[in-house]
């Protein structure tokens, strides 16, 4: 277990929050293998509406492989398994960034202010959770319309 506090700020966004990080360093040879696991809660935009997603509980395993950053960048080739492998520079290891990437990593895709969030409109750009416009959508879905139809007969 490693103390959360002693790492200091890791995130450079102050919304992100990290909340319980194990890591376990290992060396051989030249290279370092950084493997653990981090829980983080961290605000995101919703993916439909953009409004922040107050927090968003995320959990990664950690499995990195560090090599000495090469003098020159181009002389390196990875092979294809290296997906995970960074750079350290002059014996640094900078655990900050490693979580930080490894956080962002594991961030979802889209995620969502809430169930069933409406997005913003297409047209006018409102929150269609706030506003309801009257934009008419370039390629209606005619079974939306069919349903509009049917609701403009009952009169409310
Ligand atoms: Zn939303
Ligand atoms: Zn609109």
């Amino acid at each position: 277990m490693t103390d959360v506090g002693a790492l200091g700020p890791v995130y450079r966004d102050p919304t992100w929050r990290l909340e319980r990080v194990e890591l376990r360093l290992a060396r051989d040879g030249v290279e370092v293998f950084v493997t653990g696991e981090l829980s983080a809660a961290v605000s995101q935009a919703c993916g439909r509406c953009l409004e922040p997603v107050p927090v968003v509980a995320v959990t990664a395993a950690l499995d990195v492989r560090l090599i000495p950053r090469p003098a020159t960048a181009d002389s390196v080739e990875l092979a294809p398994d290296d997906l995970d492998v960074d750079f350290y520079d002059k014996d640094e290891i900078d655990v900050g960034l490693i979580i930080e990437t490894e956080t962002s990593l594991a961030l979802p895709m889209k995620p969502l202010c809430r169930e069933g969030c409406l997005g913003l409109c297409p047209v006018c750009g409102g929150n269609r959770n706030l506003v309801q416009c009257d934009c008419q959508q370039r390629a209606p879905d005619p079974r939306l319309a069919a349903l509009k139809n049917l609701a403009a007969r009952f009169p409310r």
